[in-house]
């Protein structure tokens, strides 16, 4: 940094900014502030929660609390600059061409920023007088679900804000609203939720920022949760003012009612009007392309919790990563926008039949048409990001290679729109997608044709990329501009030739302009008469002199002017690209959403081409009958290894009705069923659980699925658990979370769920959890009645079966060979005997004398436990009688009666010795059933 700060004093600031350049004397020292600092304190002060990155020529500094914070957030030194108050100001800064990588680090450290330009030439200022400032103003505040460059964003992700409201009808009836913005793409969504899904939905959208209202935040009884979130941006109310979010919505829209996008509650409206606020405040006001907000009905997705995701990988592993998750198994787009999407179908999967079946038609399609998915993929790849250029561009922020890439965009549409056209008859969502693709202006990408050279800067500072004869006026001042170049090159020969010094150059640099150099040993020749005259000495160097001439002079204000003239027109060119692409933002942003959409139907055929996966068939059923699964993460892993991976079935469907029919209250047939899977470690139990959600979740995101067959009746909600994971950064012990995950599970599963439990019960002692995995098994049998695989190691379990009718016991087989074990990884039906731990522990290398003496010991082990109180609890058990209603409980049962005998007795007609009597019988009947 050293370095860099000496760049900062050579930046044009006026005197009067040189801050602490002079020290006041101690009298007037507390109460001088530099009109610098005025003017820094105003700014900051209006942007409290911010960072303020304060433009000084090429560096943003940071003062105050600031630099300090940024300093030791960033690793860069911390300076100081003047006094204020008498005390030292810190300061830090970043040079601007590594701002944006700063900033990255500043926003995932949860840091907002807000950036502070100088809005005229710091030589206007000067004209106002010595002592002015340059002014300057906010003109962007950073947070980090605001974020619309490349360079700050994850291509393959998207980056939600997303709005909380919330709405008191009473303590317990809280309904939430949530609003989701990605203003680098535009999408935005509306939802309403209540307490229970409201972690699940969150962990769903996975936003980048979230924003609620003051008082929400201080609440406490959801304190401990909101604190668990990531950055989130406590507002004052008014962002979340219900009576006038009607109005900033419309008007944000530029529509007189909002009651064309559909009907929203009231907390909806207030979410939605809250995000798009704090759009505009972010943006200072600018507007990016977003869709009008989109209602997702309640129920519409997938519930699957936040726990549930992380266990099962869906979109990165239990490490964090993307590698080994399901989402990187599966995705074969080969645009950015079709990954955001897949991975957005993936987080949501559908609960509408119908809705999935049009999706996988369109995948059906090009499964069948393997030429024409390879045909559109390999034009896909040249597809650029259509959503994301557009959104800098309409907020002020693109470059000339956005404008480059909304014209390949909307040709690259066109053309697949004739493409998709040529496959005949198509399925709905691959209709709706051509459609789309042929409403662009075509003129608007004919425009920019025209207008954009070949070859582009990043910037539109840098200029030159207009195409030469675009626009005569900026051909005719480029010409000049070159032409006094070539004016220079001819001076140059002329001054060699009459000053006879053939090494004499022009040069210029950003000091002296440009100026005659010659080296010291001809210096003296151009410093005597008669060339002192025409050459003006202005610099000594070691070896060289340097001498400027009143021609030079005038040529060099002469191609200053043609060259700001030229970038001027360039940039009013750029202006009004960027105006006519903005207008027609809103069918170019759904040509890149069809264009997305096309990417993932082609990428999940390919995908199940490629990896023989099969259509399912999902209905309104309570089917769930996977024939030959496969786990789709597990089975590339085997594969790239070079084993095989062993395809199994699972059928948790209902059972057939029987006969007769149970009788009335009886019934209880039609609820799907529940596998017991036994076996040893390492036999696969957990992948054969997952694979089977993982299947329901590819299924209902619309995807073909890594199977030989597969019925699956419409799942709601989704629950997996793993006994003995650890969740020690929320402080919670290993077993507690095992428990509170396992309540959630059977407070909240309906008929429609599917839960996956993987050794719940592990983390605690044997019998305490054997009983709560047996009580737990019973309670989803009875009560939550939904289809469920229970991975176990507590074999005694499988003696349920005989109870349960819509059991299932299964386990994996296994095969002793001379005394080791061999995992065939299969799923057969029965019960596993014995748990192979001591075989496992000597594949693992465990000491042979220890190996040997385990074995000594579970063989008298294995002897007592057949008087053991866990082999009789099955005889002696009665059958868990929950009810969806609270049950009454034995106690109430013997008061009822107690109550009952006692209103029977009248006191007037009985001796004192029957008045006794009765309250004996009384008291007896109380301890008999209680
Ligand atoms: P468990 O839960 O019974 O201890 P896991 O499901 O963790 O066993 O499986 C252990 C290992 O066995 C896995 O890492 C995987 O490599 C392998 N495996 C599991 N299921 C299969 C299968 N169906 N085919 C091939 N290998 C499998
Ligand atoms: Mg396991």
């Amino acid at each position: 940094m050293d370095a860099a700060r000496t760049v900062m004093t050579e930046t044009p600031e006026p005197a009067a900014e040189a801050v602490g350049r002079v020290t006041p004397k101690a009298s007037d020292e507390v109460a001088r502030i530099t009109p610098m600092m005025e003017q820094y304190i105003e700014i900051k002060a209006a942007n409290p929660d911010c960072l303020l990155f304060y433009r000084m020529g090429d560096f943003y500094e940071m003062f105050f609390d600031d630099a300090e914070v940024a300093s030791r957030a960033l690793g860069i030194m911390l300076t100081k600059r003047g006094k204020h108050l008498g005390n030292d100001i810190p300061m830090c800064g970043v040079p601007i061409e590594r701002a944006d990588e700063y900033l990255h680090r500043l926003i995932a450290l949860g840091h907002r920023v807000a950036v502070c330009e100088q809005l005229e030439d710091p030589a206007e200022a000067k004209k106002r007088g010595a002592k002015s400032v340059v002014r300057r103003d906010v003109v962007r505040l950073v947070t980090p679900g605001t974020l619309t460059e490349d360079s700050l964003l994850d291509a393959k992700r998207n980056n939600y804000l997303l709005a909380l409201v919330r709405s008191r009808a009473s303590a317990d009836d809280d309904r939430f609203a949530l609003a989701w913005i990605d203003i680098s793409t535009g999408e935005f969504c509306v939802a309403e939720c209540d307490r229970t899904s409201l972690a699940a939905e969150i962990a769903r959208i996975e936003p980048g920022e979230i924003i609620v209202s003051d008082a929400f935040y201080a609440d406490t009884e959801l304190a401990p949760f909101l604190r668990s979130l990531p950055a989130l941006t406590p507002l004052t109310r008014d962002v979340f003012d219900g009576a006038t979010a009607e109005r900033r919505l419309s008007a944000f829209f530029g529509v007189a009612t909002t009651a064309a996008f559909g009907s929203f509650s009231r907390i909806e409206l207030a979410a939605a009007a809250a995000a798009v606020t704090y759009v505009e405040r972010t943006q200072l006001g600018k507007r990016p392309p977003l869709s009008v907000p989109a209602r997702e009905l309640g129920g519409a997705t997938l519930a699957i919790d936040q726990a549930t995701r992380g266990n099962l990988e869906l979109v990165r592993t239990l490490s964090g990563e993307r590698r080994g998750s399901l989402l990187a198994a599966i995705d074969r787009t080969v645009t950015a926008a079709g990954s955001r999407l897949l991975a957005q179908r993936l987080a949501a999967p559908l609960t509408d039949a119908a809705e999935i079946a049009h999706r996988l038609d369109a995948v059906a399609v090009f499964v069948d048409d393997g030429a024409a998915r390879n045909d559109l993929r390999s034009g896909l790849k040249a597809v650029p990001d259509l959503a994301r250029a557009l959104a800098r561009i309409v907020v002020g922020r693109g470059g000339p290679r956005d404008l480059a890439a909304i014209r390949d965009g909307i040709l690259a549409a066109a053309d697949f729109s004739a493409r998709l056209a040529r496959l005949g008859a198509a399925p709905r969502d691959i209709a709706l997608a051509a459609a789309a693709l042929c409403r662009p202006d075509a003129a608007i990408a004919a425009e920019l044709k025209r207008a954009l050279a070949d070859e582009l800067p990043a910037s539109r500072r840098d200029g030159g990329f207009v195409r030469a004869g675009y626009e005569l006026a900026l051909d005719e001042a480029r010409a000049l501009r070159d032409e006094s170049r070539r004016v220079v090159a001819a001076l140059q020969v002329r001054y060699a030739e009459t000053t006879g010094i053939r090494a004499l150059k022009i040069r210029h640099n950003n000091v002296l302009g440009y100026f005659v150099d010659v080296s010291a040993q001809h210096g003296d020749k151009l410093l005597s008469a008669p060339l002192n005259l025409t050459f003006i000495h202005r610099q000594t160097l070691a070896g060289q002199v340097r001498f400027s001439t009143s021609e030079l002079g005038d040529l060099e204000a002469k191609i200053a002017n043609a060259a700001e003239r030229a970038l001027a027109l360039e940039l009013e060119i750029f202006d009004r690209l960027a105006a006519a692409v903005s207008t027609a933002s809103a069918p170019i942003k759904e040509a890149a959403n069809a264009l997305a959409a096309i990417d993932v139907a082609t990428a999940l055929a390919a995908l199940a081409a490629e990896r023989d996966y099969v259509r399912p068939e999902v209905d309104g059923s309570l089917a769930f009958a996977i024939t030959g699964g496969r786990h789709p993460v597990v089975e590339q892993a085997r594969i790239a290894d070079g084993g095989p991976f062993v395809a199994n079935d699972c059928d948790l469907s209902p059972p057939p009705p029987t006969y007769p029919p149970p009788l009335a209250g009886e019934n209880k047939e039609g609820a799907g069923r529940i596998w017991l899977v036994t076996g040893p470690n390492m036999a696969g139990k957990s992948t054969f659980l997952r694979q089977n959600a993982l299947i329901a979740v590819l299924a209902q995101m619309g995807s073909y699925v890594p199977a030989r067959a597969a019925h699956i009746g419409v799942v709601d909600r989704l629950f997996s658990r793993v006994g003995a994971a650890d969740d020690l950064a929320r402080g919670h012990s290993t077993f507690m979370v095992e428990m509170v995950e396992t309540a959630a599970i059977l407070n909240q599963a309906g008929e429609r769920a599917l839960v996956i439990l993987d050794e719940i019960g592990r983390g605690t002692a044997t019998f305490d959890g054997l009983s709560i995995a047996w009580a737990t098994i019973e309670h989803l049998h009875e009560s939550n009645r939904c289809r469920t695989l229970f991975a176990t190691h507590f074999h005694e379990m499988t003696a349920l079966a005989g109870k349960l009718n819509r059991l299932h016991n299964a386990t994996m087989r296994v095969k002793e060979w001379q005394g080791d074990v061999v995992f065939l990884h299969e799923v057969v039906a029965g019960a596993a005997d014995r748990s192979y731990g001591i075989q496992v522990a000597k594949l693992a290398g465990l000491p042979q004398s220890v190996i040997e003496r385990a074995k000594v010991v579970l063989a008298q082990i294995e002897a007592e436990d057949r008087t053991s109180p866990a082999r009789r609890l099955i005889d002696d058990l009665p059958l868990f009688a929950a009810t969806r209603a609270a049950p009454a409980s034995p106690r109430d049962g013997a008061l009822n009666a107690v109550v009952d005998a006692l209103a029977a007795l009248n006191p007037d007609e009985m001796s004192p010795r029957q008045a006794l009597e009765a309250l004996y019988a009384l008291k007896a009947r109380l301890a008999k059933q209680s």
